[in-house]
Order: C-alpha cells, then sequence, then structure tokens
C-alpha cells in the first residue's frame, strides 16, 4: 500500500541542500514528478522542488518492489515524498541520486499535461496562461518571478535604509485621480465608485505627516490596450517626498536601478541556466530633455512636433538605447498636480524613466499651493468641488514635495530582457483576460 496522506512526515532537506557527500545519509524529499522513465527492473524519476531537481532511481533489490513499480506509472505534475538513502553518483546532475525506501503519493496526477514541464518554450501565451499554476512551475517562469520578488525585496530595503515609511492608500476610490481617465467602475454599496488608477492623492497628503513614504500596490487602469507592455491591473512602486524636487527624484531612481540591476546580477550568477538579458549597471542615467528629443526626432524625419507625445516608434528612429531620462515635458499633456518650471510656464518640472522605447515611470515636482492647485484643475475642466477632500488638505501647509511611480512589471521585463509584461505578472489581467 502506498501511502496517501503527509501525517506528521516532514521534508527534512531541500534539494539543494543534498550533496554527494552525503553517501548513506536518509533523507525525505517532497515535490513534485518532473519526469519518469520505466525499464522493467529499474526506475528513474526526477523530484522537483522549490530550490531544484533529485533524481529518484528505483532498482530491483535496493528498494521495495511495490515503490518501484509505482514510481514507473507516476505521471508529471504528481506531489510526492519519498524517503531514501543518499547514493553518490557520477551520473546523475546533481552529483547523486537518491534510493528509495518509502514513497508517498498526494496528489496523483491523471491528466497528460498540455505542455511538457521542461519545456523551455511554449509557441501560444494563452495556452500556458489557461493552466497558469501549473505554466508557473517551468524553469524559465520560476527564474523570472524568483528574481522578482528579490527585487522587491532590495528595493523594499533601499527605501527602510532612507527612513521612508510605508504606506497603503485605499484602491476604493470616488473619484478620477488625473481626471476622467478610464477608470473601473464597482459598486460601493449603494453608490458608484472606482478602483484607483493610482496612489496619487493620497502620497502627496502623506508628505504633511510622513514626508518620504512608499508604497508598492497594485494600480487599475481601463485603457483598452492590446499590447505587450499594458496590464489592466498592474504593480506601482510610487514613492514620494517632501522638501525636494524633480532632480532628486531622478538620483533616488538612479539609486533603485542600480540596486536592481544588482540583485538581478547576483540571482543570475546563483542560477547560470536563468537565461537573462540584464543591462548594464550605468554609471549615470543620462538626462535627455524634451525639447532636445524632438528636435533629433525631426532631423531624422519623424513626423513629430512640439507638444506630441513621444511615440516609441519616434523613439525607435532616434536610436536610444538601455535607461535615460526624459526630462522638462510639456506642461499641457501633464496631471493637474505637476509643477510648472518658474523658468517657462510651457515646461513642468517632470520626467519619464524610459529603457530603449519602454516607458518605467513617470515622476515630477508637485504643485504645493492650493490656489494654483485649483486653477489647474479648472484649466482642465475638472470639478474642484468633487475634489475638495484633497484640496482642503492644502489649506493647512502642505510641504513642498515630488515623487514618481515605477511599474514593477516594466521594470523587470527591462531587468530580465523579458518581451511581454505577461510573462513578469503572476496572473496577467488585460482586455480579454479575466481568468484564472
Ligand atoms: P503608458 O504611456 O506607457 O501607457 P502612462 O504614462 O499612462 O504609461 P503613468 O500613469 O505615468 O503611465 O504610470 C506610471 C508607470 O506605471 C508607468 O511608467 C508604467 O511603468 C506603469 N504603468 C502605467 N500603466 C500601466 C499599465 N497599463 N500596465 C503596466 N504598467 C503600467
Ligand atoms: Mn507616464
Amino acid at each position: 500500500m502506498i501511502e496517501t496522506e503527509l501525517g506528521t512526515l516532514r521534508r527534512s532537506h531541500y534539494s539543494d541542500e543534498i550533496n554527494s557527500s552525503m553517501d548513506g545519509t536518509q533523507v525525505t524529499v517532497m515535490g513534485w514528478v518532473l519526469t519518469v522513465r520505466g525499464h522493467g527492473n529499474i526506475s528513474f524519476a526526477t523530484i522537483r522542488d522549490k530550490n531544484g531537481d533529485v533524481s529518484v532511481v528505483a532498482k530491483k533489490g535496493d528498494c521495495p518492489d511495490d515503490i518501484r513499480e509505482k514510481i514507473s506509472y507516476l505521471k508529471a505534475h504528481s506531489s510526492i515524498a519519498i524517503t531514501g538513502n543518499v547514493k553518490s553518483s557520477e551520473k546523475a546532475p546533481s552529483g547523486y541520486e537518491i534510493v528509495p525506501t518509502e514513497l508517498r503519493v498526494f496528489s496523483e496526477v491523471e491528466k497528460i499535461p498540455p505542455f511538457e514541464p521542461i519545456a523551455k518554450t511554449v509557441k501560444n501565451i494563452d495556452t500556458r496562461l489557461e493552466v497558469r499554476p501549473i505554466d508557473l512551475r517551468r524553469k524559465v517562469l520560476q527564474h523570472i518571478f524568483n528574481t522578482r520578488s528579490l527585487v522587491l525585496k532590495s528595493i523594499r530595503s533601499y527605501f527602510n535604509d532612507q527612513n521612508f515609511v510605508e504606506i497603503n492608500t485605499p484602491k476604493m476610490i470616488a473619484t478620477a485621480t488625473e481626471g476622467g481617465a478610464a477608470l473601473f467602475p464597482i459598486f460601493y454599496y449603494n453608490k458608484e465608485a472606482f478602483l484607483a488608477q493610482s496612489p496619487q492623492l493620497y502620497k502627496e497628503q502623506l508628505t504633511m505627516s510622513f514626508e518620504k513614504v512608499f508604497e508598492i500596490a497594485p494600480i487599475f487602469r481601463a485603457e483598452p490596450s492590446r499590447t505587450n507592455r499594458h496590464l489592466a491591473e498592474a504593480i506601482s512602486i510610487d514613492l514620494e517626498e517632501a522638501f525636494i524636487d524633480y532632480n532628486d527624484v531622478m538620483s533616488r531612481i538612479e539609486e533603485i536601478i542600480k540596486i536592481s540591476i544588482k540583485t538581478v546580477t547576483d540571482y543570475a550568477k546563483d542560477n547560470p541556466d536563468a537565461e537573462f538579458t540584464i543591462p548594464e549597471i550605468p554609471e549615470t542615467i543620462p538626462q535627455y530633455s524634451y525639447d532636445d528629443l524632438v528636435d533629433k526626432m525631426q532631423k531624422a524625419g519623424a513626423k513629430t512636433e512640439w507638444g506630441d507625445d513621444l511615440y516609441p516608434s519616434n523613439l525607435k528612429k532616434i536610436g536610444l538605447e538601455g535607461f535615460y531620462f526624459i526630462k522638462d515635458w510639456p506642461l499641457a499633456p501633464k496631471p493637474f498636480y505637476v509643477k510648472d518650471s518658474k523658468a517657462n510656464p510651457k515646461i513642468s518640472e517632470s520626467f519619464d524613466l524610459m529603457f530603449g522605447d519602454l516607458e518605467l515611470s513617470s515622476g515630477s515636482t508637485r504643485i504645493e499651493k492650493r490656489n494654483e492647485l485649483a486653477e489647474r484643475m479648472k484649466n482642465k475642466g475638472m470639478n474642484t468641488d468633487a475634489f475638495e477632500y484633497h484640496l482642503g488638505a492644502f489649506d493647512y501647509g502642505v510641504p513642498p514635495h515630488a515623487g514618481c511611480g515605477i511599474g514593477l512589471e516594466r521594470l523587470i521585463m527591462a531587468l530580465t530582457g523579458t518581451e511581454n509584461i505577461r510573462d513578469v505578472t503572476f496572473y496577467p489581467r488585460d482586455v480579454d483576460r479575466l481568468t484564472p
């Protein structure tokens, strides 16, 4: 009888805690079946846990017959535990194999998986996304999401080291942050409300009390974009700080980029099979003014005028690569809270961080004076009464402040060389996808 319950059995070692010098040691490993081969008198299996693979060799005479047979019938993905003895082996990829003495099969898989768990690539991304929990067992994705977790950890440590306070702001809100942009409406008791497209107004208010704040949380965007860089639900790394301007924010971003690249580089060193394309750590991130880039684009034959957005296709024409900032954007298209340049009122104290033609972050100096803020809202046709909950704070001494939002998924795309944002998102949400 093969036992099927976990009961009090516990793993003694992860795959990477076992090595060939442990010859004869009894271990209990747990994980899922990656591959199985049976040849009558001998069965081979590879068990994968979160840290790597273990080879199991069940040979007639060396291990109980029922275990050897059962192993040979196991299908990929089955969840199992094996207790056995370590045997050093030159043939095994890890230098050792396990000779089983006990087998437990917790969840036996009967189905043929939609793709081989060892597949490096699967053509159709939708085939994968339909069975995302299984897809995420593939090594390529394991590397991406392990790295993503480590990058988040490094960024959090950066903020903690710099004495930022981690905040959480409401995701169910009454009014549009940036006036009328595409929002997801929701039912809020008997009222209409929306999912927050950004923590903008709340993080600005919190600079009054905490000065340096950050939030890592979902933002919701209802624009029906069908691209490889837009999600309906994304994670934004937001920072906001009192008594600084947009230049200081760019310096912080530079630090964050350097730390993030180092984290990914270290991960890739420890995991040579992670096939990332990692950008080099820039000494400084170049800064171009919006004006200069429009000039360059026009000289390169692009149909663009001062005031237009800088489209990826036009950025490609002037061949900008790697990380760079575009600063001092025209004021008119910028949201109401973005400060104008005191030297030239047509220009704003704002920047985008780019990676090639991919926008990673937008940031700016914000307005701290109530009358200026209200004026800007009116010029944009916004209803200041609806925003009184926000404007009211500016009656009580909001400090000069600046900040930015960095798209986590886009950052991970840039750090690992991933083309499709869905591949760096656990459960992507887009125009065509609301499940799984
Ligand atoms: P884009 O022009 O690329 O659609 P945006 O200028 O509308 O982006 P912002 O409002 O400036 O985006 O948001 C700040 C950052 O959040 C962006 O630079 C990007 O990294 C990320 N972000 C914004 N919208 C999305 C989205 N729909 N999917 C993924 N990330 C997003
Ligand atoms: Mn932007």
